[in-house]
């Protein structure tokens, strides 16, 4: 079994659309990045390269390159979960945490769930998400950004 870990953090911004895990989420603000800016698969791919053992998502998908400008974070999924598959590793499970005061996550997160798994071609119940606030504290505390952090296991097939 092979375990990986990511994290991310993204400004939020008015006049973005806020993803996460894929999903479009209703909010006044949405994340700033050179992509669609989905903090979450940002660190779910993170964590899954980590378990591959193949760096991060900055040395495939680099923020200088203007190929990678406004394109869907699903593109570096699909990259981490590749280099899994080429060395024989499937999804055992993903945990999740999103740091975040606003908007509350709670209503989405079965959907988001949903779309990892499918993002992944997993089972639902290998995905699960989780959301918090900072109690108001920090940057993300005062609705400037939005953090997550993921862990993945990894199991040889
Ligand atoms: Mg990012």
């Amino acid at each position: 079994m092979r375990i990986g870990i990511g994290f991310d953090i993204h400004r939020l911004v008015e006049g973005r659309s806020l993803l996460l895990g894929g999903v479009k989420i209703p909010s006044a603000k949405g994340l700033l990045g050179h992509s669609d800016g989905d903090v979450l698969l940002h660190a779910l791919c993170d964590a899954l390269l980590g378990a591959v053992g193949a760096g991060d998502i900055g040395s495939y998908f680099p923020d200088s390159d203007p190929k990678w400008k406004g394109v869907s974070s699903q593109i570096f999924l699909e990259k981490a979960t590749e280099l899994a598959s080429r060395k024989s590793l499937r999804v055992e499970n993903v945990d999740a945490v999103i740091l975040t005061e606003e908007p509350r996550l709670g209503p989405h997160r079965i959907a988001i769930q949903r779309s990892i798994a499918q993002i992944l071609r997993v089972k639902d119940d290998r995905i699960n998400v989780k959301a918090k606030t900072m109690e108001k504290l920090g940057p993300i505390g005062e609705g400037e950004a939005m953090a997550a952090y993921v862990v993945v296991l990894l199991e040889k097939e």
